[in-house]
């Protein structure tokens, strides 16, 4: 068997291009939807992050406001901000790039954006939404991989399905959209005592790990469906994933390459849900 590959960047492009038709209608209507991205400091990985979120926008018809704030700001200032762009008509969504430098409390930071604009989903009131079944926002990477699953028509009713990693950003919410999909969810993490036979007997595999390449083919069940979420360099320096990819190709019936698979898939999901956030406070007829 040679898995398919799952195609995150061909998947991305027609929901952008969908963003993009439902952008311009509201902007039609007198409002062109917008995105905040609040980042404090100077981290390299944040910076290349930020570009691409406000490129994003700008490709597909979004406006965007990107505030940099200086490595020390204080933390009351920073909250003095974010109450400034949760009255903001202008703004539907608002992102706060994370790592926060150590003096600021992210948490406190998360807390104090809207609900209503907080479109990571990271807000404690979200996350609860999630949980009861009614989310607001999807939590942009584990909504990104359900769309994927989606356009692959990836039976999830009834599918054993293994999420490793246990992160609020990630694993959690992954588990959580899968469950309110119908799948039989497993949730693995760094003390779960025997991580092959969780994932030997599952349909879909999603690993978020942040591990290089430690998902081997001999851990699959065959015909199983791997998602690879990691972000990682190899011994040589080279971004790949927390799928070994050359030895699942052989087991797997799909799985998704790194990159080109759900990293494409983050950004666009941000887009969504920030184009969502304006629909909702401005119905459009036509969308
Ligand atoms: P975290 O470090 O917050 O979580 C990693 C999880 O993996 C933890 O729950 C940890 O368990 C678990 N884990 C660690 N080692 C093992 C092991 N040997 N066996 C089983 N589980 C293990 O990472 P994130 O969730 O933030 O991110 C995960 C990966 O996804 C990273 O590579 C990150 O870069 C990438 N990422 C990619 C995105 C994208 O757009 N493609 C977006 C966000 C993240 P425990 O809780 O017990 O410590």
């Amino acid at each position: 068997m040679t898995a398919q590959t799952i195609d995150g960047k061909a998947v991305a492009q027609q929901l952008r291009a969908d963003v993009a038709r439902r952008a311009a209608l509201l902007a039609a209507a007198g409002h062109q939807p917008g995105l905040a991205v609040v980042l404090v400091g100077d981290d390299p990985a944040s910076q290349v992050y930020v570009r691409n979120k406000v490129k994003a926008c700008e490709e597909n018809g979004l406006f965007s406001l990107l505030d940099r704030l200086p490595a020390d700001v204080t933390e009351d200032a920073l909250l003095a901000r974010i109450a400034e762009l949760n009255t903001d008509a202008r703004i539907d969504g608002i992102l706060v790039q994370l790592p926060l430098p150590a003096h600021i409390d992210s948490h406190k930071v998360l807390e104090a954006i809207a609900p209503d604009k907080d479109v990571d989903g990271f807000h404690v009131a979200n996350a609860g939404a999630l949980m009861t079944g009614k989310p607001l926002f999807r939590p942009c990477t584990p909504y990104g991989v359900m769309k994927l699953l989606e356009a692959y028509r990836v039976p999830l009713a009834g599918a054993e399905a293994v999420v490793i990693g246990r992160s609020n950003i990630v694993g959690k919410p992954m588990a959580l959209l899968l469950l309110e999909a119908g799948a039989t969810v497993t949730i693995c993490h760094s003390k779960t005592r025997d991580l092959i036979a969780h994932t030997q007997r599952a349909d879909i595999v999603v690993a978020a790990v942040g591990r290089a390449k430690m998902l081997k083919g001999e851990m699959l069940k065959p015909g199983a469906v791997v998602i690879d979420v990691g972000i990682n360099r190899d011994e040589n320096g080279k971004l790949c994933g927390d799928v070994d990819f050359d030895s699942v190709v052989n087991v797997a019936s799909a799985a998704t390459p790194v990159p080109g698979g759900v990293g494409p898939m983050t950004i666009t999901m941000l887009l969504v849900n920030t184009l969502e956030a304006a629909e909702r406070k401005r119905p459009s007829p036509q969308a």
